[in-house]
C-alpha cells in the first residue's frame, strides 16, 4: 500500500534578507487508506511536533538575544563575554536545555551601580509564565497529582511532572503573583472610593497534615459585594496578623477608608474583633439565619415540654413568648426581645413549672439564645426593614464562598502538607482563580502575558 509522508519544516524569517533555512521538526507517516484513528494528527505526534518547534524557537531566540547583548546598549562598546550559563527553560511545550550567554557590564554604566555581569536572557528560575499560570490555575481546582497527570497527558511538558512539582509551582505563584493587583484593577492609592459594599465574614477549619503543632487551624474567608454586583472573595489563615490580612483583602476589593460598608457575620467573637480593627464604622449585621436557627432549637425543645403528662398544656405559654420575642427582634426591637426571653427564664423557675419534664432543656436553649444575642447586641438590626429595602440579612452569600475556597477536595484529597503558616500561598491562588484575577496578576509582572484560555469558564465541583 502507498505511504503518505508529511515532513514538517520550520522556516525562520528574520527579515534581514538572509537565506531562510528550514529545520525539520516532524515527520508524519500514514497509509493511503485512512481510518478515523489515523485521520489527522495523533496526540503523540502533536506533542512531538510542538516540542520540536519549541526547542528550535527558544534556541534561536536565545541566540538572537546573545548577539544583541554583545554591545553596550548605551555607548555601543563591545562587551567582554563571560561565557555561557546552562539553563533549562521549562514550558508547556517541553523542557529546552539552553546555554545563555553572559557578559561583563559596560564600564560606562558603573556609576549607576549595575551588577558586574548580566545574562543575555533573564529566565527567573527557567519556568515559562504560562506554564506556571496553567499549573496553578488547575491546581486550584483539582488535586496536585491529577493536575500533573492531565498536563503530562495533553502537553509535552517535560521534567518530572508529579504532584510535588505542581505543588511547588503553585506555591511560588501564590507567593509571587496571586496577590499582585491585577492589571486594569483600580489602584487603592489613586482611585475613587467605591460607593458602598457589603462584606461577609465567615470561618472554616482546615485539617493540618501533621498533628503537631496543631491538628486544625482556622481560615477566615469571605466576600466583598460591590454595589455594581461584582464579588471579590478573600481567605487567610487565622493568626496574629488577621486584622492586617483582612485590611489587605478589603482594600484590594476596592474598599477605601470612608466607604460605607455593611459587615455581616454569624457572631463568632473573633470575627467582630477583626472587623472592629479594620472597619470600625461599618454597620454590623448578625446573620438572621443563625438567629432563626437558635430560635427554632428553643421552639422545638418547647414543643416537647411535658409530653405525655398532664402538664403538656404548659407549652402554649412559652411557645407564644418565644415567637413574640422573635417577632420583636425581626422588627429591630432587640431590647424588647431580650426582655421577653429573660421573663420567660423566670417563668421556668416558678413552682408549678420547674419540675415539668423537659423544662431544663428548654431553659438551656433559651439561655443560649439570650447569651448569643447579648454577645452580638451591636449587630442586631431591623431585619424586617432591611428585607423590605432588599438589603442583605444573611451570610449565605459568604458561606458559599467559604465552601468554594475550602472545598472538601482541597482539604482532604490533596493531602496538603500544610499548616496555618504554609497554607496562605495556596489560598491566594485559589482565591485569585475564583475571582478570575490570576491572569491579570500575571500581567502585572509580565506585561505581554496573554493566555489563550483566559476566558474559559472555571467550574468547580465539590
Ligand atoms: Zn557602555
Amino acid at each position: 500500500m502507498q505511504k503518505l509522508v508529511w515532513r514538517v519544516k520550520l522556516v525562520a524569517d528574520f527579515g534581514d534578507g538572509a537565506a531562510e533555512i528550514g529545520v525539520e521538526v516532524g515527520r508524519i507517516e500514514r497509509d493511503e487508506f485512512a481510518v478515523p484513528e489515523t485521520l489527522g494528527l495523533s496526540l503523540a505526534e502533536g506533542k512531538r511536533v510542538a516540542a520540536a518547534i519549541q526547542t528550535e524557537m527558544v534556541r534561536a531566540q536565545a541566540a538572537t538575544m546573545g548577539e544583541r547583548s554583545r554591545c553596550c546598549a548605551h555607548c555601543g562598546a563591545d562587551l567582554p563575554s563571560k561565557g555561557y550559563r546552562p539553563v533549562t527553560f521549562r514550558s508547556l511545550f517541553g523542557d529546552v536545555p539552553l546555554r545563555v550567554r553572559r557578559f561583563t557590564s559596560c564600564q560606562c554604566r558603573e556609576i549607576v551601580d549595575e551588577p558586574r555581569s548580566f545574562s543575555a536572557l533573564t529566565l527567573e528560575g527557567g519556568t515559562a509564565p504560562e506554564l506556571a499560570y496553567v499549573t496553578a490555575k488547575f491546581a486550584a481546582l483539582a488535586p496536585f497529582a491529577k493536575v500533573a497527570n492531565l498536563l503530562a497527558e495533553l502537553l509535552p511538558v517535560g521534567g518530572a511532572v508529579n504532584a510535588g512539582t505542581v505543588r511547588n509551582r503553585t506555591r511560588r505563584v501564590g507567593e509571587r503573583i496571586a496577590r499582585l493587583r491585577p492589571e486594569g484593577a483600580a489602584d487603592p492609592n489613586i482611585d475613587a472610593v467605591t460607593p458602598a459594599v457589603v462584606v461577609g465574614l465567615d470561618g472554616g477549619y482546615l485539617r493540618s497534615r501533621h498533628r503537631r503543632p496543631e491538628r486544625n487551624f482556622e481560615v477566615i474567608a469571605g466576600k466583598v459585594l460591590n454595589l455594581d454586583g461584582s464579588q471579590h472573595r478573600f481567605a487567610f489563615a487565622r493568626n496574629d496578623n488577621s486584622a492586617s490580612e483582612f485590611a489587605n483583602a478589603v482594600v484590594s476589593a476596592g474598599v477605601r477608608l470612608g466607604t460605607p460598608a455593611t459587615v455581616l457575620c454569624d457572631g463568632a467573637p473573633g470575627l467582630w474583633n477583626i472587623q472592629r480593627q479594620v472597619m470600625p464604622e461599618a454597620i454590623l449585621v448578625l446573620d438572621w439565619f443563625h438567629i432563626a436557627m437558635r430560635f427554632e432549637h428553643a421552639l422545638q425543645a418547647t414543643r416537647g415540654l411535658g409530653a405525655g403528662t398532664s402538664s403538656d398544656y404548659l407549652r402554649g405559654h412559652p411557645i407564644r413568648e418565644i415567637e413574640s420575642a422573635k417577632w420583636r427582634l425581626w422588627h429591630g426591637r432587640s431590647s424588647a426581645c431580650l426582655g421577653r426571653l429573660a421573663r420567660l427564664t423566670h417563668w421556668f423557675d416558678a413552682a408549678h413549672v420547674r419540675d415539668v419534664r423537659g423544662v431544663a432543656a428548654v431553659r438551656r436553649h433559651v439561655n443560649d439564645l439570650i447569651e448569643y444575642l447579648y454577645a452580638n447586641q451591636l449587630a442586631l438590626v431591623n431585619y424586617g426593614r432591611r428585607r423590605h429595602d432588599r438589603q442583605p440579612i444573611s451570610t449565605a452569600f459568604v458561606e458559599s464562598a467559604v465552601n468554594e475556597i475550602l472545598s472538601k477536595r482541597m482539604i482532604k484529597k490533596q493531602q496538603m502538607r500544610w499548616n496555618r503558616w504554609t497554607a496562605q500561598p495556596f489560598l491566594d491562588v485559589r482565591v485569585a482563580v475564583l475571582n478570575k484575577t490570576l491572569a491579570g496578576s500575571f500581567r502585572r509582572l509580565y506585561p505581554n502575558f496573554q493566555p489563550d484560555n483566559e476566558n474559559c469558564p472555571v467550574r468547580l465541583s465539590a
